[in-house]
């Protein structure tokens, strides 16, 4: 694996919860893979607990089953599902004589049983828990409410009583979930119960590969069960696909990836009204500014601000420019960011920037952000709320050579209290206590007079000069 494939594979969330439920389903579907495979092996005639110690026998990973025990009871409180044994009761390899295909369909069917009923209420589960916690974190980010250190038990019995919805109509009957949250869970559920199929098929032509495989070489029932779990290291043709190994490790990068997609979906969806009306009413656009990701690309996306955009008007998936979709952003933002988008499928280097996950096992998030009071500082990769001292000149004043007649016709006079006429322009004088909402008043309806603030000296100077010409 080379170094940057590394480092994004090693990528952690800042966010406690969302990295506790990641772990959680890593912790229980290694468990489920590890008990299959060690009801295999009993089966290829392995002695329970010749079975269970080669499943803790890998060097790199000793004390497996103490290590599930412990996580377990950590999150006993959220989750209760029982992994129960997995023991079928026809022999895969009796009398070493290949299995027909009849008879591997039917220990296909009884895997693909198994794996159905302990895979699926769990995945419906994280897939609404992450995206429900993409939901608070929104919620935590917008009242300005510490976050990042929250456990996934403290969400659950802070902000649900200890009742966080477990299925989608669970969800759908307890919150106030619109059209487009709806929608983008569906999908996203969807997705992950398509990834979850697949890993069990996975698992059915891999026990099959290497058990016709060790019969084909006459390797011993005991050696073919070791192949099973650790045939990582030997890197021939397509042997170590088929390990546990690899197999946990597959399904824990897709698995870390549409995680993060539920927790993202779960982040903007509750912003798509606004992105729908900002089509027409640009006061209403709603931006994101890419945070966190730990690798080199992700840090070179650091800071990426992006609009929202309603995934309904994006016909081109891979193209993220706001101008490509006839959006000519008031901020001058050029990058979109739609609920769905994705870089899967697409190679580094067609990836793009404003999107999380960006890449696989990817943690960055997108946060919200408001231009006007905001601002994205690179040193905490955090949103932080804009000093007063950002300071707002109105129009320019223009000191440039003017004729005698032009300068009287140009002068700062007085018209009223507070009020200067200035080169075609009214200015109001403010107390800075009253200006930023004087201002954002003005940024609403321009047609009254500009605010200007009494402590800012170089904008008083037109005070000053109307003074003089009294
Ligand atoms: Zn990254």
């Amino acid at each position: 694996m080379d170094e940057e494939l590394q480092l994004q594979d090693q990528e952690q969330y800042d966010v406690k919860y969302i990295s506790e439920l990641r772990e959680y389903w890593n912790a229980y579907m290694f468990a489920l893979i590890n008990e299959i495979y060690t009801g295999v092996a009993i089966n290829l005639g392995l002695s329970p607990s010749q079975a269970y110690s080669l499943a803790n026998s890998n060097p790199s990973d000793l004390k497996k089953a103490e290590f599930f025990k412990g996580l377990f009871e950590r999150f006993k409180r959220i989750f209760d599902y029982r992994i129960p044994k997995f023991r079928y009761k026809q022999k895969l390899y009796g009398t070493g004589k290949p299995m027909s295909p009849r008879q591997w369909q039917k220990f296909e069917d009884y895997l693909d049983k198994y794996w159905r009923k302990y895979t699926d209420p769990v995945a419906e589960e994280i897939t609404v828990k992450a995206h429900i916690l993409g939901k608070q974190t929104t919620d935590f980010r917008r009242r300005k409410k510490p976050y990042k250190n929250k456990s996934l038990l403290q969400v659950a019995t802070d902000q649900y009583r200890g009742r966080m919805p477990k299925r989608l109509l669970d969800a759908y009957k307890k919150y106030d979930f619109t059209n487009a949250e709806k929608n983008a869970l569906n999908k996203q559920y969807s997705s992950v119960a398509m990834y979850v199929t697949n890993s069990g098929k996975e698992i059915q032509s891999a026990i099959r590969n290497q058990v016709q495989t060790g019969i084909d070489n006459n390797r011993s029932p005991v050696e073919v069960a070791s192949d099973l779990y650790w045939n990582i290291e030997k890197n021939e043709k397509l042997t170590n696909k088929y390990s546990a190994e690899s197999l946990r490790r597959n399904w824990s990068r897709v698995a870390a990836t549409e995680m993060a997609s539920s927790y993202e979906a779960g982040i903007l969806a509750p912003y798509e009204a606004d992105a729908m009306e900002s089509l027409k009413d640009p006061e209403r656009a709603r931006y994101f500014v890419r945070t966190g990701g730990q690798c080199k690309w992700c840090q070179a996306a650091r800071g990426t601000i992006a609009r929202l955009v309603p995934a309904s008007i994006v016909s081109d998936q891979q193209e993220e420019s706001l101008s490509s979709m006839g959006i000519k952003d008031l901020h001058g933002v050029k990058y979109a960011v739609w609920i769905g988008k994705s870089n899967i499928g697409l190679k580094q280097e067609q990836w793009m920037k404003a999107v999380c996950p960006g890449h696989p096992n990817n943690v960055a998030t997108m946060q919200p952000i408001n231009l006007e009071e905001e601002f994205y500082n690179p040193k905490t990769d955090d949103v932080e709320h804009a000093q007063k001292k950002k300071k707002f000149i109105p129009q320019q004043i223009d000191y440039s050579e003017q004729s005698k007649e032009e300068k009287e016709s140009k002068k700062p006079v007085y018209i009223g209290n507070d009020l200067v006429q200035f080169n075609g322009n009214i200015y109001q004088a403010v107390d800075p206590a009253e200006y930023n909402f004087k201002l954002e008043q003005w940024r609403k309806d321009s047609s009254g007079p500009i605010p200007v603030n009494r402590r800012n000296s170089q904008d008083m100077k037109i005070f000053e000069e109307a003074e003089r010409n009294k």
